[in-house]
């Protein structure tokens, strides 16, 4: 994944978990995904259509709920000559905060990070998020390499989707010799040609991925008997492919077969893979910080000031950080300030430090996402550290939140 995209990536994320809660009385909340290269026109027309045939709608509520959702639609779709460069997500509803009658319209309106690859209308007591996710999960990328004496299949893993990429034979002849040969020749042959084709394997796998090394999350080796490992432990791969080695799995097939068998066969290691790397960097940031020379930072303000100098090179931000960075403006002399405000805290009077004017706020943004900016700005990559962990836990109540693995000490 790109520094410049991470932004992006957890402002959608963050979006998802937020929707993936909500809920609606009937089934009234619309969600509308638009591939890039639909007409606006097109959708608008389908709307105008949903809208006539919500008249059918038995429940009253549902119905006007349906329909005011469909109108919010229609009046944003205003907005757009055409579909931005990756297409449009809406998710538009009438979502209760308590009892009957507490209903208020919520409209989420956003380009997703991967292009929109089906138009979809869709109607429920919840929203439909799947396509997102999948948008989400398809920025992941896993390569898979299935291999025996006889072939080997290559392949990639994004969200769901498989695509195989190469599948070789080896041409390395079975067990039984021709006539005429002396065995141990036989055998010698044997090996030499199981050598090269694993050679072979393993340029191919280097080909394959080493363009995708920044979005490659980890590399997924399996087969029947022991080639696998022989092309592993062997110096065969690229270090950098082989370092992103996460799972060497048993299958009893090669070819599409095996690549299925390997994926199914990871499923667990590849849950845990984001756990695993929060939990190692967490682990980093600790170790630094108790060690004399230690390379570690925390606390919003040094952070910042690390920030600004270029010396973080992983910024780790809790899921869980919810305070907001306010921007004041000065009307009288133009004079900006900012200030963050902790969650709960009232936002209180601020003054002028030039003329003593009471200011205003020009600004009004999520720490977290503003960090997140600024990380981006001076190439500090970003983790967002969830809270299913120890060590997330610590990173949000005793570190507030906010914390980084520095480049060097600033003094
Ligand atoms: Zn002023």
């Amino acid at each position: 994944m790109t520094d410049a995209s991470s932004k992006e990536l957890y402002e959608v994320k963050k979006t998802l978990k937020e929707l993936e809660n909500k809920k609606g009385r009937g089934t009234e909340l619309v969600s509308v995904y638009i591939p890039p290269e639909k007409q606006i026109s097109d959708v608008a027309k389908h709307m105008r259509d949903e809208l006539g045939q919500s008249s059918n709608i038995k429940s009253k509520q549902t119905k006007k709920n349906v329909q005011s959702a469909i109108e919010v639609i229609i009046q944003r779709l205003k907005l757009f000559p055409k579909p931005p460069e990756k297409g449009l997500v809406m998710f538009v509803g009438m979502i209760p905060r308590g009892g009957p009658g507490t209903e208020k319209m919520e409209t989420y309106v956003f380009q997703p990070p991967e292009p929109v690859q089906t138009y979809t209308y869709h109607c429920d007591s919840q929203f439909y998020i799947e396509p997102l996710r999948q948008i989400i999960e398809y920025k992941e990328v896993y390569g898979v390499v299935v291999l025996d004496r006889k072939e080997s299949t290559i392949a990639t893993l994004r969200g769901k989707r498989v695509d195989i990429v190469k599948h070789l034979t080896s041409g390395v002849p079975g067990k039984h010799k021709a006539g005429g040969q002396s065995q141990r020749r036989f055998d010698r042959v044997i090996e030499l040609a199981a050598h090269e084709f694993l050679k072979r394997i393993g340029s191919y796998v280097d080909e394959a991925f080493l363009p995708l090394k920044d979005e490659l999350k980890g590399v997924l080796v399996g087969g029947p008997g022991h080639t696998k490992n022989d092309f592993v432990e062997g110096d065969y791969l690229n270090y950098e492919i082989n370092d992103k080695i996460i799972n060497i799995v048993d299958t009893s097939y090669t070819g599409d077969f095996g690549i299925r068998e390997v994926i199914d066969e990871s499923a667990d290691t590849l849950e845990e893979m984001d756990i695993m790397k929060e939990k190692k960097l967490m682990k980093k940031f600790l170790t630094g910080l108790i060690s004399e020379n230690g390379l570690s930072s925390y606390g919003e303000k040094e952070i910042r000031t690390n920030l600004q100098m270029g010396a973080v090179e992983t910024l780790l931000i809790s899921e869980n950080l919810k305070s907001k960075r306010l921007t004041y403006e000065c009307a009288a002399c133009g004079n900006m300030m900012q200030k963050t405000l902790r969650q709960h805290q009232k936002q209180e009077e601020e003054r002028c430090s030039n003329c003593n004017e009471v200011m205003k706020v020009a600004k009004e943004q999520e720490t977290a996402e503003e960090l997140i900016e600024l990380a981006e700005e001076v190439n500090t990559h970003v983790e967002v550290i969830s809270v299913e962990t120890e060590e997330g836990t610590q990173l949000d109540k005793a570190f507030g939140g906010i914390a980084g693995i520095l480049r060097y000490k600033v003094k």
